[in-house]
Parts: C-alpha cells; structure tokens; sequence
C-alpha cells in the first residue's frame, strides 16, 4: 500500500508539487518531482524518512532542482525517463515506456507522454490506482507544448482517458483555480464544490479520480484530434 503527501514547493512563484511516496509494507521512501530541496527535506525530518528514490516525471528545472541535495543527503537514486538521460543531471536509473520501477512492494508501470517535452513520463500505480501526471495533464488544463505537437499530447492525454475511473490522480501543479470558469453542469458543480473546500482548508485541490476529470477538464472532454488540434492554431 502506498502512501502519497503532497509538498508544496515555490509557493506563491510556480507552485509546484513535489510528493513523498511511502511504501507501508517496507517502509520504503521515494520522493516524486523534487522541485526544491529545503521542504522536501523539512517533510523527510518531520516524519524521521529518508528517501531512496528520487523520481522524475520531466526534466523541467522546477521538477529535479531539488535532486542533487537531496541526493548528497539522502544516498538517494536519481530514477527517470531514459530519453531525459542527458538533461536529468545525474540519473542513475533510466526507464522506458511499459518499464515497471518498485517503490519496496508498491510497483510503478511507466508510461510515456510526450507533449510537454519529449520524454515526459507519467508515473501508474497500478494496484495503488495512483497515477503522477507532472506537467501533462493539471486538474482542469494541460501542460503547455514546449517541446512537443499537439498531436502528440492528444496521444498522451488518450493514455489517461483509457486509465479506470476510480484512478486518482496528482499533477505536477496547483494550477486548479485558473481552470474554474470553465466548470459546467451537475459534474462541473460538484467538482467546484470538493476543491473550493480543500482549497480554503489550505490543502491541495488534488487527488481527484480520473472519473471526475474526464467529465470536467476542457481538454479531456474533446472527442476529435482535429478539434484539439485547433486549439493551439
Ligand atoms: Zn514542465
């Protein structure tokens, strides 16, 4: 069984998500998208863990800066896509598309999505039905295109709509308010309701199921590449 704790990191500038992922079976720790190191490490000596893994979703600076320090702390593994081998600084362990990467028993599948940039990779929990989108698919938007096609991301984000319903789900930012206008109908009312309260509770609007983010997110619910695609002319 995995346990997921969001940190947030940058707050205030970009916001990001760093999680710590512990693994109750073995007591096994990862840290997910190490955006920067001081709260990472404030969580890691909160809860008396030390982190093994050091995974990544993309080689974006406020997704790994945190790496290195925590690394020289910890002794931790620098696990991510092997195609960000030479942008990852420092990776010892490089993974491809349908790899699977243990966390003590909890298992990893990885799946490729570029989009964002080439080599991202999306972090499935199968058993768990925990997925990590990093910076592809946010509650309510989607990453921008800094290195890939649209075509390309629409390829990507149908590897996530083909995911169960009952996956939750956690992004690489709290970028949930900028999506609200957005929210229509009775799914659109009940969404906006469950992330206004954990929102003004101070909490993350996150996890939301996959479900939930079908019916709401703009860029989930469109049907046809071509109208993706118009999108981004
Ligand atoms: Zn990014």
């Amino acid at each position: 069984m995995l346990e997921v704790i969001p940190i947030l990191c940058r707050a205030g500038q970009m916001d990001n998500y760093a999680y710590l992922l512990v693994d109750k079976n073995t007591g096994t720790v990862a840290v997910l998208d190490a955006s920067e190191a001081e709260p990472i490490i404030e969580e890691c000596e909160r809860k008396k863990i030390r982190p093994q893994f050091l995974l990544n979703t993309h080689h974006h600076f406020d997704h790994v800066e945190g790496n290195a320090e925590l690394k020289a702390l910890f002794g931790a593994k620098i696990v991510g896509a092997a195609k960000d081998k030479s942008r990852i600084e420092g990776l010892d362990i490089s993974l491809n598309d349908g790899d699977v990467f243990k966390i003590g028993d909890s298992e990893a599948r990885i799946i490729s999505a570029d989009g964002h940039t080439i080599g991202h990779i999306l972090w499935y929990f199968v058993q768990d039905k925990v997925l990590f989108t990093g910076d592809t698919l946010f509650n309510l938007s989607i990453g921008g295109l800094f290195e890939g096609t649209p075509e390309q991301m629409w390829n990507s984000l149908q590897k996530i709509k083909q995911l169960p319903d009952d996956v939750l789900f956690y992004p690489g930012h709290e970028y949930t308010a900028y999506g609200m206008n957005a929210l229509e109908g009775e799914a659109g009312r009940k969404y906006a309701e469950k992330v206004q309260k954990r929102l003004s509770e101070g909490k993350p609007a996150g996890p939301i199921s996959l479900g939930e983010e079908k019916e709401c997110n703009p860029y989930l619910k469109i049907d046809k590449l071509q109208d993706f695609c118009r999108l981004f002319n």
